[in-house]
Order: C-alpha cells, then structure tokens, then sequence
C-alpha cells in the first residue's frame, strides 16, 4: 500500500467559472494541454439534449439552440445553499432552470433525452472535470487518476470539499485543493526563482466570472498570501453583457425592434460580443455581424476599443477598489508591491491594463506568464511537486495559504467568538478555551460558524456537535477546550474536550446542509459512468451512420461521375444505384436505427458494390 496513489501521471486543472484548463509536467517543464479543438481552454460548459450530453466547446457552440438545457457558472453554485441570496441572484439569471432540493441543496433541472434530470452542481463540474481529465489522457495516451485542483482563494470549507466531491465524481483522487492566486503565484515565481529575493506579490485576477485579488508573498519556494479581496460577479462575461446591451439599443434605434425579449437572439449577439471583446484586445476597431439576428434582419456594426471601454468604466474601475481594499487588509501600502502579475483572460484588456498601472503610479506589470493559463501552470507544478516527478528546482515548493473568513464558535452571548481569525496561514491548529454558563451543566452544544460578523446569526452556519459527560459543578468551573485544526487544503477539523476528565469529542465539519451524502456521491459515480456508456454508444452510432452515408454517397458520386460513372458496365451501374437508393430511404426511415444495424446495412453495401468496382477496375 505504498501510498498508492503517487503512481501514475498527475495534472494540474484550472476548473474555471466559465474556461477550464489542464496542464502535466513533462520533460522538466509544464505542458497546457490542448483539446480535441486544438483550444489551450476549454469553455466550462455541460449541455443536454434530445440525443446526448455535450461538454465543453461543443456545449458552448449548441447554446443559442438549446438555451434551458446548457449548463453553465456551476462553479457559481457548488457547496452553495438555495437559498443563499446570492444563488437567489444568480438564478435570476440563468436561462436553465434550478429548483431547490432535499436540505436546501440547489439542484439544476435539464432535459434529457426527453427526461426531466435533476444535477447538483458538484456534478455538472464533474462532468467539466472529467471532460479535462480525459483531455489529458488523450495527450498522455494513459490513465489519469491523480490532480490537483484549484479553486478562489475566499472558497469556504462547503465550496472546498464540495469540489474536492467533484473531483471523486470525475474518478480522480485530488491530492489538493490549491488557491488560484497561489497557482499564479507558483507559475509566476517558477521563471524568477533565485533571481527575486523576497517579494510582494499582487496577483490581479480578472477571469470571465469574477475578479479576485490576492496578495502573497514569494522568497524561493515558499509562497504565502497574506490577504485577498476579490468580486464574486466582475468579469468577462459582464463586460459581454454592456456590449450586448450597447448594441440592443443600436438594433432599436436602426430598426425600431426590441430583441431583448428573444433569448436566442440575445445569445447569438452575446457569442459575437464576446469574440469582438477578445479583438478589441490587440485592434482599436471591429466589426460585429449576425445574420438573420430578429425578424430576418442582418445585423452589422463597428465598435471601437475606446466605446467598449466608456461602456465598462465603472466595472474597471470596480476592480482597481478591490486592489486598494487587498491592500488595506494586508495592511500594505501600494509602493511596498513588488510584482503585480495579471492572470485572467480579462487581464488582456488594454484599459484594465492601464488603470492598474496608473493606480501603481506607473509601474511595470508582470507580462511574464500566459494569463489564461498561469492558474493550471501552477497547479501542474503542484501536482508534480507532490507526486514527486518532478526537478530539484519544484520539489521543494512550499505553500503558504490563508483562511479567506474568520472561524468560530457561537456563545451564549449571542457573539462570535473567534477562533481563528481571518487571514491566518494554514495549515494552523489554534485553541480556545471556554466554560459552562449554568450550574451541574454536563453538554455543551459547540456549533462553528464562518464569517466576519459580530453576531453568529449572521455568519455562515459549519456544523455543530455536543460534547458530553462535562463533570458536574457549578458554572464558571469546567474548562473546556475547542481546537480548530485547517489542513493544507483549507478543510476543518474541531474537536473539544474538558481538560479535568479528558472527555472528547472531535468532527470533522462535514457542512450536513450543503455537503453530498456519501449515498448521493457513489451513486453520482456511478450515473457519470452510465453517461459515459450512453456518450459512447451515441458517438459509435453516430460514426457508422456518417460512415454509411459517406460510403452510399460515394457511391453514388462514383456512378454519376462523367468519367469514371461512364466507363463503368449499365448493369452494374443499375444495381449500385438501386442498392444506394434503398440504404437511403431505409436511412430516413430508420432514424433510430442503432450501431450494429447502422454497420450491417454498410456490409450489405459494400458486397454489392465493391465487387462491381473492383471487377470495372481490372478491366481498365
Ligand atoms: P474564469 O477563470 O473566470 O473562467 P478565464 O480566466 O479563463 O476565466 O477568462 C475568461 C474570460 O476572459 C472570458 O470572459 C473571455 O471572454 C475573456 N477573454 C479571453 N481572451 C480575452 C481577450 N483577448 N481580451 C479580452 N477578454 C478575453
Ligand atoms: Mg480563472
């Protein structure tokens, strides 16, 4: 049983609110691996529809067709309550449906194959997950069992574990949970190793979905973050929103019609906005064109670098006051910032570009890694690091991370009392001592929250257990100790116990409320296997339909070909357009006709045809 797990190759996976992204270690050095696209990232979409189940940038490309069912943002969602305000917001949102299930859980509703399906979020970004993991394979040529998966810096203990769930979901074994910034940190620090000394390090994070700012420090190997701030709705996929809006107004004032009630209408100008967006980037001036965008109208219309910038001012502006409040919290001023480094695919955003740097009074901004990549660069580098197949230069890592919220636990008092505060390096095990508040008290109920705020209620609600067999005395006289212990994927573990008796009692937060059971994961392991039996038997249909239809047309080319057609014999000629003529009627009339039929009918075919061919070819 020699930690078992260590064998075989190990991959970083950037899993993304709206881009994923896969990386290896190989030959001393990371690998981003590219999809079956040829794309470096891969959208973090998973969509449903009557026939199959599409991840990736297949999913993203059928989304203005089958908007309900393509899912998307399930990052937004995981170790989420329903009823979390912010879920509430979001579903507000989204154009697929999602209801709230058993314990508060949200679930998301598709159709499929003509079926209502029900999916938790840790499922749809196993699907995501896998989809990644089988990117990987597919450039490895092997198995791929172990990876390091990374997540935002201010993820709680729910959202942590609930992805560490997608990942046992997906079939990996995820080694860690690493902070984004951090993995930014690694890929960034990597190339300067040696040269830097100790730096301060602001990694400006700006991605599709949200905009996190973190602050570390870097001295050779050891990475710590000392503070984050960060936006939970500031990104990309906003700044897509002003310019659909921009160009909505435009349609109206053009043509006096209101698309912004047409979901499908909205979505393709949305698609064309975002690829104008990336133009923007590198030119001063683009085209967007729609054909047929409503009521049969082509639409076409320049937008210039300078108007898409005056449409998000206020956004970019946002993301520069979450540079200033990082700091704040680290209590750092802007000239003590060494490196600021850009990751983010929204980085890439001249206007972004500039008021970061004018806000550090003019300093150069690290260009050194690939933005869209630098988050999966790390956590290969992790990956390998922990696996050990790696050089001297990345063994060594050290990883310093931090509680993005205050820990806690609620007195009677009705205040938080905190355990660990927030920003504290972890792995960490702090204690706190506390006593009985009424006479021969022998329970104490510990309940953990998570949150800055004075009052527990308004915290966010861990988990909770009840220490028994307290001696009897009277109040004020036991002394109990509570001990909050953060491994080093962030996820707690509390335990108490009185010191005169050494009653125990010890949890791990497991969050009952939003957390899957160990029932739901198993049997999510096992559908995820059924949709893959049911993704493989739709492809191979779908292979020997294409290859019975290329060969019947082939054929029936070949016959009606001025040459070739003609020098072959009137009867053989007659009897390969009947038999290609009775293939394809069968085919219209057997749409669901499956695999083995498919590829029998092509056999049947074939022995007709290929013999007249063959015989017409010999006698040239
Ligand atoms: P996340 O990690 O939040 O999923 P990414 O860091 O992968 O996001 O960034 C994706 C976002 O970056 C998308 O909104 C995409 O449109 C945007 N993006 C990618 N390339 C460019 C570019 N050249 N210019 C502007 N925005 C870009
Ligand atoms: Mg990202």
């Amino acid at each position: 049983m020699a930690e078992e797990w260590k064998q075989g190759p190990a991959i970083g996976i950037d899993l993304g609110t709206t881009y994923s992204c896969v990386g290896v270690w190989q030959n001393d050095r990371v690998e981003i691996i590219v999809n079956d696209q040829g794309n470096r990232t891969t959208p973090s979409y998973v969509a449903f529809t009557e026939k199959e189940r599409l991840v990736g940038d297949a999913a993203k490309n059928q989304v203005a067709r089958n908007p309900t069912n393509s899912v998307f943002d399930a990052k937004r969602l995981i170790g989420r309550r329903f009823s979390d305000p912010l879920v509430q917001n979001d579903i507000n949102l989204w154009p697929f449906k999602v209801i709230e299930g058993s314990k508060d859980k949200p679930m998301i509703v598709v159709s499929y194959k003509g079926e209502d399906k029900q999916f938790a979020a840790e499922e749809i970004s196993s699907m995501v997950l896998k989809n990644m993991r089988e990117i990987a394979e597919a450039y490895l040529g092997k198995t791929v069992k172990n990876a390091v998966v990374t997540v935002p810096a201010y993820f709680n203990d729910a959202q942590r574990k609930a992805t560490m769930d997608a990942g046992g979901i997906a079939g990996l074994n995820v080694m860690r949970i690493l902070n984004e910034p951090t993995a930014a940190a690694i890929a960034y620090g990597l190339d300067n190793v040696g040269r830097i000394g100790k730096r301060n390090v602001l990694i400006f994070d700006l991605g599709g979905g949200t905009a996190d700012i973190s602050l570390l420090t870097v001295e050779e190997n050891s990475f710590e973050v000392k503070a984050v701030a960060g936006d939970t709705h500031l990104g990309g996929e906003d700044f897509d929103n002003r310019m659909v809006n921009h160009f909505v107004q435009i349609f109206k004032r053009w043509h006096k019609k209101d698309i912004s009630g047409n979901a499908r209408a909205l979505r393709r100008l949305r698609t064309a906005c975002e690829r104008a967006k990336r133009i923007l980037s590198s030119a001063i001036e683009t085209t967007i064109e729609v054909d047929s965008l409503y009521d049969g109208i082509d639409f076409s219309s320049t937008i210039t670098r300078a108007k898409f910038a005056e449409l998000n001012m206020d956004l970019f502006r946002n993301s520069i006051e979450l540079v200033e409040r990082c700091l704040t919290d680290a209590k750092m001023d802007k000239g003590s910032v060494n490196d600021v480094v850009l990751t983010g695919g929204s980085t890439r955003i001249p206007k972004v570009q500039q008021l970061l740097q004018d806000f550090f009074d003019g300093k150069e901004l690290n260009r050194s890694i690939n933005p869209d990549e630098a988050v999966a660069y790390g956590a290969s580098v992790q990956a390998a690091s922990l696996t050990g197949m790696c050089n001297e230069k990345v063994k060594n890592i050290v990883l310093l991370d931090v509680t993005p919220l205050s820990l806690g636990v609620d007195l009677k008092s009705g205040l938080m009392s905190v355990v660990i505060p927030r920003n504290t390096a972890i792995p960490t095990k702090m204690e706190s001592y506390y006593t009985t508040t009424v006479d021969n008290q022998t329970e104490m109920l510990v309940a953990v929250y998570e949150g800055e705020r004075a009052r527990f209620v308004d915290n966010c609600w861990l988990g909770e257990f009840t220490l028994r067999g307290i001696p009897s005395a009277p109040s004020g006289v036991p002394s109990v100790v509570i001990c909050f212990d953060i491994d080093a994927n962030g996820i707690l573990n509390v335990s108490a116990w009185e010191r005169t008796t050494g009653v125990s009692h010890k949890i791990t937060i497991t969050n009952e409320m939003a957390r899957l059971p160990k029932e739901e994961i198993n049997r999510m392991i096992k559908d995820a296997e059924m949709y893959k039996v049911e993704d493989d038997k739709y492809r191979e249909k779908a292979e020997a339909k294409a290859a019975l239809e290329n060969y019947a047309y082939d054929m029936r080319n070949t016959v009606n070909d001025k040459e070739n057609g003609a020098k072959l014999d009137p009867a053989g000629k007659k009897r390969i357009e009947g038999a290609v003529q009775q293939v394809t009627q069968w085919l219209d009339w057997n749409q669901l006709a499956e695999a083995d039929e498919l590829e029998e009918k092509l056999i049947g075919l074939q022995l007709i045809c290929n013999p007249i061919i063959a015989k017409n070819a010999k006698e040239q």
